[in-house]
């Protein structure tokens, strides 16, 4: 398995880059995607450094799922959203873009949301959505 510690979300992890913070324990952070595809775009990520979801421990795959569980109903709640999409892509192949595994959480329908990973959010914006979620958690 390859690993680059220096992506994004190992920046992030480090606290070395900032993140809209919806939850954080010491096997999982969730925060707000910088370029959301609907208002209430979550990412869920484990801390074990892994690029894909095939390159997780079994242990922390199930933590993880568990995490998403939770999180996608709390962006469910607070968001108002009668539906929820969750997604995740694995590989640069299959479009994933920031090589450390992570979960998509978006409120409702995909089909009505925004090109992936095209338009950037306010951070205010970002933070003020984040507490939403946190507070429904
Ligand atoms: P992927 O294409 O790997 O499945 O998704 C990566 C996601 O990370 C995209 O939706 C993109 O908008 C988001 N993203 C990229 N850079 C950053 C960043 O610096 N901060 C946050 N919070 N999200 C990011």
């Amino acid at each position: 398995m390859s690993y680059d510690p220096n992506n994004i979300f190992a920046k992030i992890l480090r606290s070395e880059l900032p993140c809209a913070k919806v939850y954080e324990d010491n096997q999982t952070l969730a925060f707000m995607d910088i370029m959301p595809q609907k208002q209430g775009h979550t990412l869920v990520i484990p801390k074990e450094p892994a690029e894909t979801l095939l390159d997780l421990s079994p242990e922390a795959a199930a933590n993880l799922i568990n995490k998403v569980q939770t999180i996608a109903a709390a962006v469910k709640t607070a968001m108002q959203a009668d539906g929820i999409t969750i997604f995740q892509l694995n590989g640069a192949a299959a479009g994933q873009t920031v090589p450390h595994i992570h979960f998509h959480i978006i409120p409702g329908s995909i089909l009505e949301a925004k090109t992936h990973a095209s338009t950037m959010a306010d951070p205010e914006e970002l933070n003020k959505v984040a507490k939403l979620i946190a507070q429904a958690l």
